[in-house]
């Protein structure tokens, strides 16, 4: 039998971050705002980053880790559980083989087999396609996790009984369900601590409001329902939440400092999060140097003109573009 002499060689935890902490960083440029992070954008670091993009030191080792959890449980919430139970409403990707791309629009095309896939640990055979949202004039983008089906979810809260004592012949019924009405689901993960202060929508982070009330009303759609997992627990929480038209206004405001500064190339005053080069916001931002020193903004732009000529990255065309303050 192997016998490790010194248990410190165990202890790899910390090569094992710096090696994964030492892969090439991701080109941070963009020319768009996600929907998800846009309530902590601060309008000057992007502005900053859309003239000379730099890349994100925070996203580490950890960072992978969480955002693979994210990854792995929303495809098993999409492919192994909404879709084939017969709620999840929109497109469906064949992944089951090298034929021809094959696309399904509606639910899920094959129930039974996705269950037989999953009771003998194989491969899914279709894969559920994010909803993509577009807002052309504030240039703000997003996915979804999924459209769900109120009438059959409505139908099946009511049915519990039955599907508890015949699980087979009750989603059956629910299969032949003509669709209904559809809202927005969306899968977030947490720790024990945020889960149980989790009682009401008012306590979904500001940030998940926001994102959720950009799709809501891309979508033409008026709730979401939120589905939270406990990361440390497994444990579920739903909560249900309507359409709130103040965080499109903050959404929209935000977005037009930040187009607008693009457009007429000049530094955004309004909401910085940072008074100061000592905040913690601050010192996370590796803008920073550029935002409390002494800068000049104009060549700041016109060096960021030459350096995204010689990557060839396309800057924006905004002239004559206006972004008028929502009303
Ligand atoms: S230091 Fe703060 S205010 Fe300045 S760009 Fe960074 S996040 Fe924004």
């Amino acid at each position: 039998m192997l016998e490790i002499k010194n248990p410190a060689l165990l202890n790899v935890t910390k090569a094992v971050n710096a090696w994964v902490d030492s892969w090439p960083n991701q080109n941070s440029y963009t020319d768009f705002l996600r929907a998800s992070s846009l309530h902590g954008v601060c309008p000057r670091e992007f502005v900053f980053n859309y003239w000379q993009p730099k890349a994100n030191r925070s996203f580490d080792a950890k960072s992978r880790v969480l955002m693979s959890i994210g990854t792995h449980l929303h495809s098993l919430k999409q492919n192994q559980v909404l879709g084939p139970l017969g709620i999840l409403w929109g497109t469906w990707k064949y992944v089951g083989s090298s034929e021809a791309l094959k696309t399904h629009e509606g639910f899920h095309p094959d129930p039974d087999e996705a269950v037989w896939a999953m009771v003998h640990e194989k491969e899914q055979k279709w894969e559920y396609v994010e909803p993509e949202v577009w807002d052309e004039k504030y240039r703000i983008k997003g996915h979804i996790d999924g459209l769900i089906d109120v009438g059959r979810l409505e139908w099946l809260n009511s049915n519990l009984p039955l599907l508890k004592k015949d699980p087979i012949s009750t989603c059956k019924r629910l299969h032949a369900m003509a669709p209904t009405q559809r809202m927005l689901f969306e899968l977030k993960t947490t720790g024990s601590f945020v889960f149980d202060k989790l009682v009401a929508p008012k306590d979904i982070a500001d940030y998940y409001q926001m994102q959720a009330c950009i799709y809501q009303r891309l979508m033409g759609v008026s709730h979401t329902l939120f589905w939270y997992v406990n990361r440390d627990t497994a444990a579920s929480k739903l909560l249900l939440y309507a359409y709130d038209a103040g965080w499109w206004r903050d959404a929209t405001r935000k977005a037009r400092i930040i187009w607008e500064s693009i457009r007429d190339e000049v530094l955004p005053e309004a909401l910085m999060p940072c008074h100061s080069p000592t905040d913690k916001r601050a010192k996370e931002c590796v803008h920073c140097p550029v935002c409390f020193g002494k800068l000049d903004f104009k060549k700041y732009v016109e060096s960021g003109k030459e350096r995204a000529a010689k990557e060839g990255r396309k800057l924006l065309d905004l002239r004559g573009i206006s972004f008028e303050t929502p009303a």
